[in-house]
């Protein structure tokens, strides 16, 4: 059998654990994959695709800062990379044609389905309005939550989001500063805050009860800056970013390699060495 070749792509790149996660993946079925890292620099990554092209390369995983780059190059658009305007998958098919996906909101769906946690008719608040919020909106919404309620630092680029998903659902913006008058049932952390410091998201005063559940898409060996403050709020289910890196690389991997990975033993791998 060929050997299937990989990359992920981003800048920084070197401390990417998608190498690994896929390694763990192709290893549940004794699957032969290749999997590499490549710096590449924002602005250059048509080159960079048009030579994996040549190599036969399968796909690859597009990280920070070039998923608007990719989505855009892409022949082909899922409907979610289309409504993220970022793609953080592409498939190279045997045509010359590149399909771009986003499967960073279906990541975090399973991984929130994989926590028990029902989304139907959820009031969701979403603390970021990014690349990552524009992946994880119409996700929430094809799940059935309810609405969101995007709470961002730079309120044009919240009301950038809420323009831009109007017609898929209720969305709209609330101001941080600016007291809730109920809480809300999952309160989800898509800012960069709190990833290299302790200083955790401002979130509204009344935003959460003790029943809201808190999910951050930030991971840490320990406990990161937005669930100790969900801690000290007394918010009882806090759960973090590191099952849904590990499911959106699994919908990659799927979409690749067409085997559907056990994911719950790679995240207690992944775990274990953060
Ligand atoms: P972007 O740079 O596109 O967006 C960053 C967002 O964070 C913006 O809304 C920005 O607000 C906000 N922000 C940054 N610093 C602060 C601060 N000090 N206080 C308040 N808000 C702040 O990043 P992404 O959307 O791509 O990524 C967001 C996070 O999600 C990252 O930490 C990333 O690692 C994580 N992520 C995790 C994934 C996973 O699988 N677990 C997948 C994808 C992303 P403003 O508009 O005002 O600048």
């Amino acid at each position: 059998m060929p050997v299937a070749h990989c990359y992920v792509v981003g800048s920084p790149i070197r401390h990417s654990r998608s190498p690994l996660i896929h390694r763990l993946f192709a290893e549940q079925f004794g699957y032969a994959l290749r999997y590499d890292r490549r710096e590449v620099q924002p602005g250059t990554l048509g080159t960079a695709v048009a030579e994996f092209q040549q190599q036969g390369v399968r796909g690859i995983n597009v990280t920070i800062p070039l998923k608007e780059e990719a989505c855009s190059l892409a022949n082909r658009r899922s409907a979610r990379a289309q409504a993220a305007g970022a793609a953080n998958v592409l498939t190279f098919e045997a045509d010359g044609s590149i399909e771009a996906d986003n499967t960073d909101g279906l990541g975090m769906v399973r991984d929130l389905e994989a926590h028990g946690i029902a989304l139907p008719g959820r009031r969701v608040m979403m603390l970021g309005a990014g690349g990552a919020a524009r992946g994880v909106v119409p996700a929430l919404l094809d799940a059935g939550v309810a609405g969101i309620v995007v709470v961002n630092r730079t309120a044009a680029k919240a009301a950038s989001l809420v323009e831009a998903f109007a017609g898929y659902g209720a969305v709209s913006a609330h101001d941080p500063a600016t007291p809730c008058a109920s809480a809300c049932e999952l309160l989800v952390n898509a800012t960069s805050a709190g990833l290299t410091s302790t200083t955790p998201p401002p979130v509204p005063p009344g935003a959460a009860d003790a029943d809201t559940v808190c999910y951050d898409l930030v991971y840490a060996s320990g406990e990161t800056a937005f669930l100790a403050w969900a801690r000290d709020a007394g918010i009882r289910r806090r759960i973090d970013g590191l099952g849904m890196l590990v499911e959106q690389a699994a919908a990659a991997f799927e979409r690749w390699h067409g085997l559907r990975p056990e994911t719950a033993p790679v995240i207690s791998a992944l775990r274990e060495r953060l």
